[in-house]
């Protein structure tokens, strides 16, 4: 059995004696669990953690007053920048966000594939969420507390295990970490266009629903196929006309994809894999059954790695039983783009015939592979070979 028992307002004195030991805290569980009662027999291991609900103002070393001109070099992390007490579970669930916030952002500077004022973001986004955070730790311990009028301390405001519970179902989308919504920023956009996708929510995680893909007919999550390999995903759901004929927006959005002026060839290294820096993956509304691979636009069917080979991996279909389009509210007329980032937040959610709309939302995050000076191709040669 593992307790974490609620010792309240304990005194320096007190932790600096000592004086809190395994027996004073068997004491102290038996009078929470009152009316029932636990022997313990023995302690296999204990300690005492004080709380203390602390947020950092910057996870970085730029103050917000040099953010115009200076880029952050030093970051911190989890702990070292929020600490609350351990009772909703979120202490390493939301440092690992932190973290996997970050690294996608350092390694696209790295590499020279985003603008460095990217790292701004990191610090703006983690420290709003520390701060909802803690905002619950407080309500939450506070509750915590309350539950010990039970053992007769009138001082405190009494708290029914109704209250407890139905606050913990309330907040559950919180604890399970998929309530976190980012808001404007370079890399999250306004939510203009969210009518067209209401189920995904702009700054929130990309939403995944079941698909069947086109190439082999294999049920799969379209969320779970993409992989945390650095790339943004473009999702274009396509509108209801048949995406091989004339009318299809997507089909039309495909060809911008494919010509010059595409954010494909502006923003991906030569050299590189053409779905390193924006992968595209369509969702068409037909069935898997009445689409044909091989007429689909090219920039869906990517060559790709040391021997050029097709990937047929990038299109999909709605389950029959399961319509993606159905379970996330997407207009079946319009069809949309959804922008998501390395990261799996939605970026931005736009019309598919938003061609210019979308190559100016990446050009304000990616830097243009065609202009980029010599020392920074260099750079990443010698970030790759480390
Ligand atoms: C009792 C308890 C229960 C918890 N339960 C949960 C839970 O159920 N779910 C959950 O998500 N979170 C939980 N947490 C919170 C979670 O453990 C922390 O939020 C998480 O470990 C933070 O990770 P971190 O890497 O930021 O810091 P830490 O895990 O503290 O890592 C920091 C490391 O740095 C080392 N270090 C410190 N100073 C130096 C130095 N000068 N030089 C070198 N190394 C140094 C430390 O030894 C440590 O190993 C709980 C915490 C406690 C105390």
């Amino acid at each position: 059995m593992r307790f974490y028992i609620e010792l309240d307002e304990v005194s320096d004195e007190l932790l600096d004696k000592r004086s809190v030991t395994p027996e004073n805290l068997a004491r102290a569980a038996n009078r929470i669990l009152r009316p029932y009662s636990v022997e313990v027999r023995d302690v296999g291991w204990w300690s005492v953690y004080e709380i203390g609900q602390r947020l950092c103002d910057k996870y970085d070393d730029v103050p917000v007053e040099e953010m115009a001109t200076r880029i952050p070099r030093v970051f911190i992390a989890g702990d070292a920048c929020h600490t609350h007490s351990a009772k909703a579970g979120q202490g390493m669930n939301v440092s690992m966000a932190d973290t996997w916030n970050l690294g996608w952002k350092l390694a696209a500077v790295l590499r020279g594939t985003a603008k460095p004022e990217l790292l701004h973001t990191y610090s703006e986004e983690r420290q709003a969420v520390a701060k909802e955070l803690i905002d619950f730790d407080r309500a939450f311990s506070k509750l915590f507390t309350g539950r010990a009028t039970a053992s007769g301390d009138s001082a405190r405001e009494e708290v029914g295990p109704e209250e407890f519970q139905q606050y913990f179902t309330a907040q559950g989308r919180f604890t399970a970490g998929v309530a976190t919504r980012y808001t404007p920023s370079m890399i999250t956009a306004e939510a203009t266009f969210q009518h067209l996708a209401q189920g995904f929510a702009v700054g929130m995680r990309f939403h995944s629903a079941p698909v069947i893909r086109l190439a082999d007919a294999k049920p799969v999550h379209l969320g779970h196929v993409a992989r945390a390999d650095g790339a943004w995903r473009l999702y274009i759901f396509a509108d209801h006309n048949d995406p091989t004929g004339e009318r299809s927006r997507a089909r039309e959005l495909c060809q911008f994809l494919a010509s010059d002026a595409s954010p494909l060839r502006r923003f991906t290294p030569a050299g590189a894999d053409p779905d390193s820096v924006i992968d595209v993956r369509a969702i068409f509304q037909q069935g898997h059954r009445y689409l044909a691979v091989d007429k689909m636009p090219p920039v869906l069917l990517p060559r790709k790695g040391k021997f050029g080979l097709i990937d047929y991996e990038k299109m999909f279909c709605p389950r029959p039983d399961d319509d993606i389009f159905e379970l996330r509210g997407v207009n079946r007329e319009a069809g949309c783009m959804v922008v998501v980032r390395p990261d799996q937040y939605i970026s931005h959610i736009l019309p598919l015939q938003a061609h210019e709309a979308l190559a100016d939302f990446f050009a304000g995050i990616l830097t243009d592979a065609t202009e980029q000076p010599v020392l920074v191709r260099e750079r990443r040669a010698t970030v790759h070979e480390r």
